[in-house]
């Protein structure tokens, strides 16, 4: 490791924090013009650091194609900040709320508001982005911020600070470092809100840590997203773009399709159809320069361990090739695991790279009840050219989010909410909903001259009770 680094003391953090608390105390209206000046700020920090950003990751990962990095982490985090931008006067404004009949004539309004000091812990698959885009909508709306990137990319996460740290003063927005107890350090601090990236196991401790403080969390988790082929799917088309969203950063995408669903006379065909979209995305295999290598050698090994648990069980196995690759690139080749009993642990634990089991199913009712059964999924996606097989899939299963026809791509349609349902998260962000979850959307009844309110005072006479009567009647 080129940097080591300095992991925050808790005494450290609790400083920063007061700093930011102190300094959103004594400015606490943000105008629009601090949070656009904050946000181009973020802009050219990112901009300038886009080349550095993009070799830390790399080297972090021991390889990642720099294309991989440069669309999913400089150009998804730069959309996030200029659609904030190009929003933010419209977000900002206070919303009209019409009044219930029987209040009229008062108003109503609601009034978006800073919340205050944030805290932002970021995951290591997409350092960047799932750094940047929290902070985002943090600043957009109003917010001070605090950020925990993942210690196990430390090299882009040392050069994301030092990129921040040119273009804001630490009481808007500052970086702490460290590793899982520097982590947990920094959820115990009283934010008023926490929003947090990551594995689901350790979401369930933020928000045990954060509901102390009773700091309000967003939890953007993980799990085991399915991808369901219904009969009149374009096997084609699937299989490619299930290839895509399964092959890019090498499946540690937390929204990459885990495993699929396909009706068991098709299964034959999808998986030779899934092995040449393989190959014709990355014709060299793990060594392509178009694939990314696995975070470390630990959870490549981890990897390992669930094709070989699911291989020695019986389960066909089909490897995309994996020669020449790199000593020093922690790369795992992508392979199909036909039809893997669902004990498994490949079909058990969300997978986090390139392997794609390929389960078959005789009915939709059973499919259907493959995944209601198991924890609500990040995403689903399903294929299929019969809006009457595509609809049940929507009414009938819950999950964060789904792209009908395609994978992964919802995430990017920032006009939708993104985030997760029960065991894959809480809250949502991106876009407009970033700034509804950074905000206190503050309800405002205003009350004129003229009302009705002294009906309600007592004491209580036999009129006022027949207008309680009416009132009755009328809500
Ligand atoms: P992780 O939970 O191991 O780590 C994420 C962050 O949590 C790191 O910054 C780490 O330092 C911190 N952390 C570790 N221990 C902590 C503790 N006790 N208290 C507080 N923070 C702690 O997750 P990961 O391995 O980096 O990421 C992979 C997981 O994240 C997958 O499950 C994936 O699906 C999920 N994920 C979800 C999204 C999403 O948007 N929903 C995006 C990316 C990844």
């Amino acid at each position: 490791m080129d940097q080591i680094l300095q992991p925050a003391t808790r005494p450290l953090m609790e400083a920063l924090f007061a700093r930011q608390q102190e300094a959103a105390r004594a400015d606490p209206v943000v105008s629009y013009a601090q949070r656009r000046d904050r946000l181009t700020r973020l802009e050219t920090a990112l901009t300038e650091a886009a080349p550095a950003l993009i070799e830390a990751m790399s080297a972090d990962f021991s390889y990642r194609p720099a294309a991989e990095s440069e669309l999913f982490d400089i150009t998804m985090s730069l959309r996030e900040i200029r659609h904030a931008k190009r929003s933010l006067s419209r977000w900002m404004r206070t919303r009209r709320v019409r009044a219930p009949l029987y209040l009229m004539p008062a108003r109503g309004r609601l009034m978006p508001q800073p919340r205050g000091v944030v805290g932002i812990v970021a995951p290591w698959n997409f350092p960047v982005y799932l750094a940047v885009a929290p902070v985002a909508a943090a600043l957009a709306a109003g917010n001070r911020a605090m950020l925990k990137p993942s210690e196990l990319t430390p090299r882009t996460a040392a050069a994301l600070e030092e990129a921040l740290a040119q273009e804001f003063a630490p009481e808007e927005l500052c970086v702490v470092q460290g590793g899982p107890e520097a982590a947990a350090a920094f959820t115990t601090l009283p934010f008023d809100h926490l929003l947090y990236t990551g594995s689901t196991p350790v979401g369930r401790k933020v928000a045990e840590a954060a509901a102390r403080n009773l700091t309000p969390v967003t939890l953007e988790l993980g799990g085991k997203s399915p991808a369901v082929i219904t009969p009149s799917a374009d096997l084609d088309r699937a299989a490619r773009r299930i290839a895509w969203g399964k092959g890019a950063n090498a499946g540690q995408v937390c929204v990459a399709p885990d495993y699929v669903l396909v009706p068991r006379p098709m299964m034959e065909d999808l998986t030779a159809k899934l092995e040449a979209a393989f190959l014709a995305l990355y014709p060299e295999g793990a060594a392509s320069p178009d694939f990314a290598a696995i975070i470390t050698p630990r959870h490549r090994d981890r990897l390992r361990s669930l094709l070989h648990e699911a291989e020695t069980s019986g389960a066909q196995v089909i490897r995309l090739p994996s020669d020449s690759i790199p000593a020093k690139q922690h790369k795992f080749p992508p392979a199909i695991v036909v039809d893997p009993h669902p004990g498994l642990r490949i079909m058990q634990e969300e997978i986090f790279g390139p392997l794609l089991p390929v389960v078959p199913y005789d009915t939709a009712e059973e499919a259907m009840a493959f995944v209601t059964a198991r924890d609500h999924p990040l995403a689903l996606y399903v294929f299929g050219r019969r809006q009457e097989e595509i609809a049940p899939w929507l009414s009938g299963t819950r999950s964060g989010g789904v792209t009908v026809n395609d994978t992964v791509l919802h995430v990017a349609f920032d006009t939708l909410p993104f985030g997760g349902i029960g065991p894959s998260g809480q809250g949502a962000y991106h876009g407009e909903a970033g700034f509804e979850t950074f905000s206190h959307m503050k309800p405002v009844m205003i009350q004129p001259r003229l009302n009705a309110g002294r009906l309600m005072e007592p004491p209580v006479t036999p009129r006022k009770r027949q207008m309680m009567k009416l009132l009755r009647r009328i809500i």
